[in-house]
């Protein structure tokens, strides 16, 4: 058994990060600066996007977006159910409904069918999850969009470097939100940034910096003036270039970041698709998944353990996994608030009830992936129905 335990998803912070921050703190300015403007550009080209603003969360992306595309009390806004409390958690802040429907069987991605059903006449905003890394059906969303005058949000916390039909992620005129927290596939420790055409873009980084109406914060430049207006109310959600320092740093490694998550996941196919027990993710042929997470299902009555004890006996021998979502609408609050029951969204609650998220991250070798084989196989054969 392995001797020391296995976080499932530490970031991969090295020497050339420590060095960048050390010399930032060294500069005249450490908050939104020269960095933040240079981390912009190299995300911009990276992701292919017309435009970028660096945000200090994917939350703030997500809450500024919304304010950005008018939403408001009345409104509604379309979320899968299975994701992170913030996609629905800043329909909430910004006064509208988030309706939370189902998602695909297999990629765990919103439905397009279910999100059909959920249009109403205060529908404003599609929020779709590019969950795990695996892109939602753009065009079908984008069908939908069209025929109902809908705008799309993405949140694609998951998606740094996913493709669609060969296009990233990131790249669409539309708004998409992406996360820099540090669990995710690149990391700024906190932070986040927004996509989109200039436009949008012009006028979320107003709304992200107090709604001041130009660069105020360029103040660490010659150029930059100690005049500004303040045009609406706005919010304080700048990254630092602290933050954008580890992120400059970050972008020169994500593509050996993602050539090894791509390893580390045919490991674990290798190891594991024999396994009738276990429901593998899954990549359809259109899509280029970013893999942010390895999400195994247990099959229905396979096994003689459930999932709580699947992850308590995994953690006895030193793995550490977690569960990525509690579906939202069987959280107290949107569950109390909507009067939601687990069943509402079926396939989501019932894939919480038998999922965990295996460990993935850069920084795993081979022989970590193998323990990690060894121990789920041990356990899948010890407990067969
Ligand atoms: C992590 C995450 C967020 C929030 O990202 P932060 O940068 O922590 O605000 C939003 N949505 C999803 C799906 C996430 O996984």
């Amino acid at each position: 058994m392995r001797k020391e335990f296995l976080s499932y998803n530490p970031p991969s912070i090295g020497d050339g990060e420590r060095l960048e921050v050390q010399e930032t703190l060294q500069t005249p300015w450490v908050t939104t600066g020269p960095k933040t403007v240079a981390f912009e550009a190299a995300l911009k080209g990276y992701l292919e996007a017309p435009a970028v603003v660096a945000l200090n969360s994917c939350t703030a992306g997500l809450h500024v977006a919304l304010v950005a595309l008018g939403v408001g009390p009345g409104d509604e806004v379309i979320v899968p159910a299975m994701t992170f409390c913030a996609t629905a958690n800043v329909v909430e802040h910004v006064g509208a409904r988030p309706i939370l429907v189902d998602v695909c069987p297999d990629t765990l991605t919103i439905s397009p069918e279910a999100v059909r059903a959920a249009i109403t006449p205060r529908t404003k905003v599609l929020l779709p999850v590019h969950y795990a890394g695996h892109p939602v059906q753009l065009d079908e969303l984008d069908e939908l969009a069209e025929r109902h005058g809908l705008a799309i949000l993405e949140d694609a916390a998951h998606a740094i470097s996913t493709r669609y039909k060969g296009r990233l992620i990131g790249s669409r005129p539309n708004l998409a939100a992406f996360s820099f927290y540090a669990t995710k596939n690149l990391t700024t420790v906190e932070g986040g940034c927004l996509t989109g055409e200039q436009s949008l873009i012009d006028k979320s980084r107003i709304i992200g910096h107090h709604g001041m109406n130009r660069d105020a914060w360029k103040r660490f430049d010659r150029s930059g003036s100690w005049y500004y207006e303040v045009v609406l109310p706005g919010f304080k959600y700048n990254m630092t270039d602290m933050q954008s320092a580890i992120g400059l740093v970050q972008l020169k490694r994500i593509e050996a970041f993602q050539k090894r998550r791509r390893e580390v996941v045919a490991r674990y196919e290798a190891g594991l698709k024999d396994l009738a027990a276990l429901e593998l993710p899954v990549e359809r042929p259109w899509a280029e998944s970013s893999w942010h997470l390895y999400v195994v299902r247990l099959q229905p009555g396979a096994l003689r353990i459930g999932r709580n004890d699947f992850i308590e006996e995994l953690k006895n021998r030193n793995i550490g996994t977690s569960v990525h979502y509690l579906p939202v609408h069987m959280h107290p609050f949107y569950r109390d608030k909507y009067g939601y029951r687990p069943e509402d969204n079926p396939v989501a609650a019932d894939s919480y009830g038998r999922m965990l998220s295996l460990p993935l991250h850069a920084g795993l070798s081979d022989e970590d992936v193998d323990d990690v084989i060894q121990a789920v196989r041990e356990l899948v054969f010890s407990n067969l129905a």
